[in-house]
């Protein structure tokens, strides 16, 4: 989608640095991190939301790049957290998964 910013992100628009990618997903730092290790994991196909995904297959691909992601970085103890409509807090209409880890706000 042209006027999704994790779209665009994924496009490489802004050069950001991706930690961890993989054929499903990348992952790349919170901008406004509430942790000391705050990710997301974002991907590549753009679903807005949980309720919009109807791919199961995906749903797991995501939570394997979670912990490869993990593993790479030598994270071993993390929070996940999918915000799934306005009122639950999500603000950027493309699905993703937060990875939390240390110093959470
Ligand atoms: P949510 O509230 O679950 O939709 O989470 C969206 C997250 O995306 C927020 O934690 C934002 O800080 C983060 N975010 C928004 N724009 C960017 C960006 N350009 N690069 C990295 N993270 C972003």
């Amino acid at each position: 989608m042209t006027d999704c910013i994790f779209c665009k992100i994924i496009n490489g628009d802004f050069n950001t640095e991706f930690v961890y990618e993989n054929e499903y997903a990348v992952v790349f730092k919170d901008i406004n991190p509430k942790a000391d290790v705050h990710l997301l994991v974002v991907p590549r196909v753009h679903v807005e939301s949980l309720n919009d995904l109807d791919d199961e297959a995906l749903l797991g691909k995501l939570m394997m790049t979670v912990k490869e992601t993990t593993k790479k970085l030598g994270i071993k103890s993390y929070r996940t957290v999918i915000n799934t409509g306005k009122e639950a807090g999500q603000e950027v209409f493309h699905l993703h998964i937060h990875i939390l880890s240390g110093g959470i706000v």
